[in-house]
């Protein structure tokens, strides 16, 4: 093969000139996130601080570092009293109570793991605010639940069904960690339950009677939370029916239990054909070294992962802290799916954000990023009615002389000829 020094042909010493002008545009339109990024923690770069958490939260708990490592280890010894807490982080009497009397309506519990990650001087910290119960949830003075989705969408035990194709497998109510900003959060309750294997027959029965269903989701709770052995078998089930095209896991686990995706876990799953695994980074902070491992493990194993992030006031209902969570998760071979708007419910009402918040951050991220960083923004219609997405308008006028007059993401008004 000859080698050409010039490079493709056809760019004049004018066009150089255009397109140098065009670059300096680029770099101004994303200099205030460039400037902004900086100050925008990522767990990559917080491997120290963090460990040293872990040491200390590994000194009050009487583990080992093998221990750690082990997520049943993690799950045994989620935190969940104030009392503990107080040895792994400042908190003021005042916190101390408040925590306890929310904790008695919603119950609360964050892993060892996702504790490390709390910075102990911040206590707007994002994974803080995810994990640990603010008076807020209590002081929300309605009472605003979504009875509906439930009551009208489960066509047989364990299934929720919202779509033409697809369906949802409830396998419990466990979680390695109770998100402050759980939607399900009255639904998870006090006590740990797996749904009867009875019950998930009968879902079973359910999709081999209906073969319009192609996809089935396992989630909960969190679909990780039952035993590799549980999963096995019913992903085997799955295999066993032929319209069934492909399987998905909803897990938080990634994020908060990393240490779940063990290497039998992924032999496990690479038996079962094509499997998607839907995660939900929350926060750049939440991006970290064991995250990225357990991602690569499972990507080594065939399973592709997404993220569907929850727009949260206070942690990511800002345009550069979300972009830098969208390229972060990228980053470690996660690929942005949603960002779903917060639903307006009993206890959650403090992170709820407004929708235009959610619109200028996808203004913001189309053109501005890669489009690979680009999820759907979503809105949950109520009564169960379905995922809606929200979008920017960039058509202006479909019909102007038989042309669509749009704007562009840089702001540029133009014509797009219609015709054939
Ligand atoms: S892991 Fe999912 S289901 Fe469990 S508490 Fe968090 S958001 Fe809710």
């Amino acid at each position: 093969m000859e080698i050409d020094k010039e490079g493709p042909k056809g760019v004049t010493e004018e066009g150089r000139k255009v397109a140098a002008a065009r670059c300096v545009e680029y770099k101004e339109a994303i200099q205030d996130y460039l400037d902004a990024k900086k100050d925008i923690p990522c767990g990559l770069d917080l491997t120290e601080k963090n460990e040293q958490q872990k040491k200390k939260i590994l000194s009050v708990l009487g583990g080992s570092e093998e221990e750690w490592n082990d997520w049943k280890w993690q799950v045994r010894h989620m935190i969940r009293d104030v009392k503990t807490l107080a040895k792994i982080f400042p908190l003021s009497d005042e916190e101390k109570e408040q925590i306890e009397e929310v904790g008695k309506d919603v119950r609360w519990g964050v892993s060892p793991y996702y504790a490390s990650l709390i910075d102990p001087d911040d206590p707007n910290c994002p994974v803080r605010m995810q994990s640990i119960p603010s008076i807020q949830e209590a002081l929300d003075p309605s009472v605003v639940t979504e009875p509906e989705t439930i009551l009208y969408n489960s066509p047989a035990p364990c299934i929720t069904r919202l779509y033409p194709d697809r369906l949802i497998i409830n396998v419990t109510n466990a979680c390695s960690m109770f998100c402050r900003h759980c939607l399900r959060r009255r639904d998870i309750g006090h006590e740990n339950i797996r749904y009867a294997k009875e019950s998930v027959k009968e879902a079973l029965d359910y999709i081999r009677e209906n073969t319009e269903i192609r996809d089935v989701l396992l989630t909960g709770g969190d679909a990780l939370m039952v035993s590799d052995d549980y999963l096995d078998w019913i992903l085997s089930e799955l295999d066993a029916i032929d319209h069934v095209e492909i399987k998905r896991l909803g897990t938080r686990t990634p994020v908060v239990l990393p240490m779940r995706i063990t290497d039998e876990f992924c032999e496990m799953l690479e038996k079962h054909g094509t499997i998607f695994l839907n995660t939900q980074f929350n926060h750049s902070k939440e991006i970290t070294e064991t995250a990225a491992a357990a991602i690569k493990k499972l990507t080594r194993a065939g399973v592709l992962v997404g993220n569907q992030t929850v727009l949260l006031k206070g942690i990511n209902a800002d345009k550069h802290i979300m972009k830098k969570l969208m390229q972060d998760t990228l980053r470690i071979r996660v690929k942005p799916y949603y960002i779903f708007h917060c639903k307006k419910l009993e206890g959650i009402r403090h992170f709820r954000a407004h929708i235009e918040d959610g619109l200028e951050i996808m203004e913001y991220l189309r053109g501005y990023t890669s489009g690979l960083a680009i999820p759907t923004y979503i809105i949950t219609a109520p009564s169960g009615r379905g995922k809606t997405p929200v979008n920017p308008n960039y058509i202006l006028n479909t019909n102007v002389d038989g042309q669509v007059l749009f704007r562009t993401w840089g702001g540029h008004v133009m014509k797009y000829d219609n015709e054939r």
